[in-house]
C-alpha cells in the first residue's frame, strides 16, 4: 500500500527470530533510537512495525529539532538530544538532513511576546541561554520580511536545527540492523505474553517472538495498545497539516515561527510551512473519558486546537478495546495512519506566509500532508517502566515535539530496559505523574 509521504523505504528482514532479549513495538524515530541503542550495547532486539519505518509522525513532522519552548521537564532531554543530532550522520553512516541553522519565534506586540520573553528567562534560570532580538534586529534577522508588517522581536536559539523527516528515521533503521538489531516491517504486534507475572514474549501477525522486555514506542497508538494489558495510558489524537512549496527564494536558513505562521528551509531547498496553532482533534469516544485530564491544556498550550466530529468517532466505538493474540486487530487494518491534509489551512498559510514574507508571494505547492500526534494531559513525553507489568515499558507520548527529542528518549529508554542510569533525570517523564498506581 502506498502512503502520501515520500519516506525512504527499509526492507524488513524475512525471518522472524524466535527470541531475543527485547521487543520494541513501533518503527517511528523512538522506538527506532531504542532499538539502535540496544544492538550497538549488543542487546538483543527486534524491532516490529506494523506498516513502514518513520510511516507515521516521524516522517510526518515539519522537522524541527528545538530546545527553544520546551517544557522545563524536557529542556534537559532536549540539550542531551542536540549533542546526539550533531554527531547522528557519523554515528549511523547516513544523512539524516540535521542541520544547525537556529529556529526563532517571532512576535508582532509586545502582548504576543510576553509568554516567550518569560520562556526565556525561565531557561535561562535553568542554565539555558538564547537571544532576544529587538524589532530591529530581528528585522535584519529575516530577510525578504514584508516592511510593512514589521516585528516588534523574535526570540532566537542558534543551537536549534532541523532534519528530514523522511530521511531520518529510516538511516535510523538502517544502522540499527547493521549493528545486530532485527527489523520487521508489516509485522504488526498484537498483544504481550506474560508468564510468573511478567513480560515472557509479545504475539506479532507473524508469530511469537519470546522477550524478556517490551517497549511500547507505539505514537497514537500506544493508548490502545496498553489498554489491552490493563494499563490506563492517556493520550489524545490531534491532526496536524504541513506542506512543502517550491520557488521561493532570498528567505535566510533560520527556521521562522510566529502565531500564524511557520516555515523552514528543505535540505531540497524548498521549504516546510505550516499554519501554527490551527490543530484538529477528533472527537472520539475516549475524548469524553479522558475530556477533564485534558482540560487544563485545552485552555492553555492547545487553546487553538479545534474539534471536529466524524466518522472516526463510530469506527473508533466499535473497536474492540481487549482482545487475544489469536485475532487480527486493528494494528493490521491500519497499516498506517495517513488522514487527508486539511487543504484551507495550507491555503491560508501560503496567503499570510505570502502577506510577512514577499518571497512566499512566488511559492508554488508541492504537496500538503497531515499526521497524528499523540498528546498527553501535560505535553510531556512519558519514558517509564510500568509496574504492573514487569518487563513492559512505554516510551510514547511526545505530544507533537518529540522528533527533536527523538534520539535521547530513545536513548533513555534503552538506559531503562537495561538497568542503567540515563544520563538525564529520568523521574519528569515517569508515568507516575500521569498514574501514580502504574509507576
Ligand atoms: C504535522 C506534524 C508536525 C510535527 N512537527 C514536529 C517538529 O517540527 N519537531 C518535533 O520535534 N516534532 C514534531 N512533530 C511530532 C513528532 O513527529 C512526533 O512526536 C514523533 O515523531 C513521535 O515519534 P514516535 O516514534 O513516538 O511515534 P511515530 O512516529 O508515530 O511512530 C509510532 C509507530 O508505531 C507503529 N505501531 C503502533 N502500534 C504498533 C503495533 N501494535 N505493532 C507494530 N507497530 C506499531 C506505528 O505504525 C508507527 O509507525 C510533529 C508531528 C506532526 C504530525
Amino acid at each position: 500500500m502506498s502512503i502520501s509521504i515520500p519516506v525512504t523505504p527499509v526492507t524488513g528482514d524475512a525471518e522472524l527470530p524466535e527470541q531475543v532479549e527485547v521487543v520494541v513495538i513501533g518503527g517511528g524515530i523512538v522506538g527506532t533510537m531504542t532499538a539502535l541503542t540496544l544492538a550497538e550495547r549488543g542487546i538483543p532486539v527486534a524491532l516490529c512495525e506494523k506498516g513502514v519505518i518513520g510511516g507515521e509522525q516521524s516522517g510526518r513532522n515539519w522537522g524541527w529539532v528545538r530546545q527553544i519552548g520546551r517544557d522545563m521537564a524536557e529542556l534537559p532531554l532536549a540539550i542531551a538530544s542536540r549533542e546526539m543530532w550533531r554527531g547522528m550522520n557519523a554515528r549511523i553512516g547516513a544523512e539524516t538532513g540535521y542541520r544547525e541553522t537556529g529556529i526563532a519565534y517571532a512576535f508582532h506586540s509586545e502582548a504576543e511576546g510576553a509568554p516567550w520573553i518569560k520562556w526565556r528567562e525561565t531557561a535561562r534560570a535553568h542554565g539555558f541561554d538564547t537571544r532576544q532580538l529587538s524589532a530591529r534586529e530581528a528585522a535584519a534577522a529575516f530577510p525578504g520580511m514584508n516592511p510593512a508588517k514589521p516585528l516588534a522581536g523574535a526570540i532566537l536559539c542558534d543551537s536549534d536545527g532541523r532534519a528530514e523527516p523522511w530521511l531520518a528515521t529510516p538511516a535510523m533503521a538502517e544502522a540499527a540492523r547493521r549493528a545486530g538489531a532485527r527489523v520487521l516491517t508489516n509485522c504488526a504486534v498484537r498483544t504481550v505474553e506474560t508468564s510468573a507475572g511478567r513480560v515472557s514474549g509479545v504475539v506479532t501477525e507473524r508469530g511469537r517472538i519470546g522477550c524478556s522486555q517490551v517497549v511500547l514506542a507505539g505514537g497514537a497508538w500506544s493508548r490502545l495498545f496498553a489498554g489491552n494489558l490493563g494499563i490506563d495510558f492517556p493520550q489524545l489524537q490531534v491532526l496536524g497539516t504541513a506542506a512543502r512549496v517550491t520557488g521561493v527564494e532570498g528567505l535566510g536558513e533560520t527556521a521562522f515561527g510566529a502565531r500564524k505562521i511557520a516555515f523552514r528551509r528543505r535540505l531540497d531547498g524548498d521549504y516546510t510551512i505550516a499554519l501554527r496553532s490551527a490543530n484538529l482533534t477528533p472527537i472520539l469516544p475516549d475524548n469524553f473519558v479522558l475530556m477533564r485530564e485534558y482540560l487544563p491544556s485545552l485552555l492553555g498550550s492547545w487553546r487553538d486546537l479545534s474539534l471536529r466530529f466524524g466518522m472516526s468517532f463510530f469506527e473508533d466505538l466499535r473497536r474492540p478495546r481487549h482482545w487475544a493474540g489469536d485475532r487480527v486487530t486493528a494494528f493490521e487494518t491500519c497499516r498506517t495512519l495517513d488522514p487527508a491534509p486539511h487543504l484551507p489551512n495550507i491555503r491560508k498559510a501560503m496567503a499570510q506566509l505570502a502577506e510577512a514574507f514577499t518571497p512566499f508571494a512566488s511559492a508554488k505547492l508541492v504537496t500538503a500532508w497531515a499526521g497524528v500526534m499523540d498528546v498527553t494531559p501535560d505535553s510531556v513525553a512519558v519514558v517509564s517502566p510500568i509496574a504492573t507489568v514487569p518487563g513492559f515499558f512505554i516510551a510514547s507520548g511526545c505530544s507533537g515535539h518529540g522528533f527533536g527529542v527523538g534520539p535521547a528518549l530513545g536513548e533513555m529508554a534503552a538506559d531503562l530496559v537495561m538497568g542503567r542510569r540515563p544520563a538525564v533525570d529520568p523521574e519528569p517523564l515517569s508515568i507516575r505523574r500521569l498514574r501514580p498506581a502504574l509507576a
